[in-house]
């Protein structure tokens, strides 16, 4: 067998060598003969030299992402990877960077798409139960053998993909969700899983959830609450099943009011504040959060917490601007709202928000209405979340922790 080779510009290929996952379209000087979606090809650059082996799509503008060093260990006698050996080698690496870290907790993500040098997929583990997805061509390709790896080396009650989301459409992909294992699930895997973070526990569902049931990626934001004691009331605006509630409510706060849109994660939510013996201190309210802000002020409610963690407001740079305006309205709103001396956690969820933009929207929001912010500590993900210091699209998740002044 030989593979399909491709000659790229000698910067992608520079790139590349120092560890970027990436090469586009436009960086292509030709493809010897075109690969199918997927397809392993072999990357030359100056003077057709290889500088690795990708999977290809030459039907994306990111048309290859790397997976394999030029001296991939394991290749077979015609000088190609073998990919089972090293898929199985990354993956064993993904899970045993896990396992250097004491999270306190049997919900983690496991592989992280490029940052794991596993570019397009993504597997969360929430107890006995892995939920998989499989983003790119590329990805799908390989979809038995990394399954393979799932069910051999942590031997799961059930793997669940949620193979969705508008990447997979531009791969030319429909999306999926579906037990791959086993075969023919039970009927017992489909309501939602008990998993436990520290001291709480929550319902998980990974098949009707939003993400992969759970946002495993505010581990740290979730602990930073843990860790304080709070004495008066908190408002969880887009609380979605209550991580940001329960946290606050462990760490001594009297009362929660948890804002979301979604009836279905309140009632996650209620389920799960019932199952942390929190039920009568929590008050899920069904709403659209600037609304609520709006209406509690006038209402004169005050908060010695408010916790905002609102959807992406933008997922491309051309509406950055509106973005921005739209957290500074949010802080507005929320200063409102917000106790003399009394504490904010906002994130945002967009790469295109860095995390020194939304301490400025949050200055500048709550400035408007003549109060003053103290950052006592800013935070992404956890280490299961890990960045790619080569790709700024992977630090996408932004918290700042501050006291707001009188
Ligand atoms: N804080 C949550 C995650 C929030 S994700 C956690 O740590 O688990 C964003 C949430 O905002 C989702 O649950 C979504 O249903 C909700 N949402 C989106 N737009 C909203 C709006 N305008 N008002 C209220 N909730 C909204």
């Amino acid at each position: 067998m030989t593979l399909p080779r491709v000659h790229v510009q000698a910067r992608a290929a520079e790139a590349v060598r120092q560890g970027h996952p990436w090469i586009f379209a436009s960086q292509i000087h030709t493809w010897e003969f075109e690969p199918k979606p997927g397809a392993l090809v072999e990357v030359l650059g100056p003077q057709s030299r290889c500088v690795g082996f990708a999977y290809a799509n030459p039907r994306t503008t990111l048309a290859l992402r790397m997976l394999y060093t030029p001296s991939a260990g394991q290749r077979g006698p015609d000088g190609v990877p073998e990919e089972r050996t090293e898929l199985f080698r990354k993956l064993d690496r993904a899970r045993s960077r896990r396992q250097e870290y004491n999270w306190d907790t049997d919900a983690f993500r496991l592989v992280w798409s490029e940052a794991d040098g596993l570019p397009g997929l993504v597997v969360d583990c929430f107890g006995d139960r892995v939920v998989a997805q499989f983003l790119t061509a590329g990805m799908e390709a390989r979809k038995a053998l990394v399954l393979e790896w799932l069910v051999s080396r942590l031997k799961p009650r059930g793997v669940f993909e949620r193979s969705e989301g508008v990447g997979r459409s531009r791969e030319g992909l429909q999306p999926v969700r579906q037990w791959l294992y086993p075969a023919s699930p039970a009927e017992e895997l489909n309501p939602p899983a008990v998993i436990s973070e520290g001291p709480l526990r929550f319902w998980v569902d990974v098949v009707g959830g939003q993400k992969t049931g759970f946002y495993l990626d505010q581990r740290a934001a979730r602990r930073c609450l843990q860790g304080r004691a709070f004495s008066g009331n908190v408002l969880d605006c887009f609380a979605y099943t209550g991580g940001f509630s329960l946290s606050a409510l462990q760490a001594g706060a009297s009362r929660a009011v948890a804002v979301d849109s979604s009836a279905r994660a309140l009632e996650t939510l209620r389920a799960n504040a019932e199952l942390n013996g929190l039920g009568s201190r929590v008050q899920p309210i069904r709403a659209k959060v600037f609304d609520f802000l709006t209406q509690a002020a006038q209402r004169g409610e005050k908060y010695g917490l408010v916790i905002l963690d609102p959807p992406a407001f933008t997922r491309s740079r051309e509406h950055r601007e509106r973005a921005l305006a739209g957290l500074r309205d949010l802080h507005s709103r929320a200063g409102l709202v917000l106790e003399p001396g009394g504490y904010l956690l906002t994130c945002s969820c967009s790469h295109h928000v860095a995390s020194k933009d939304l301490l400025h929207a949050a200055i500048s929001g709550l400035r408007r209405i003549g109060r003053s912010l103290k950052v006592k500590s800013q935070f992404g993900p956890d280490a299961d979340h890990p960045e790619i210091m080569q790709v700024p699209e992977s630090r996408y998740l932004a918290c700042v922790f501050a006291q707001v002044g009188p």
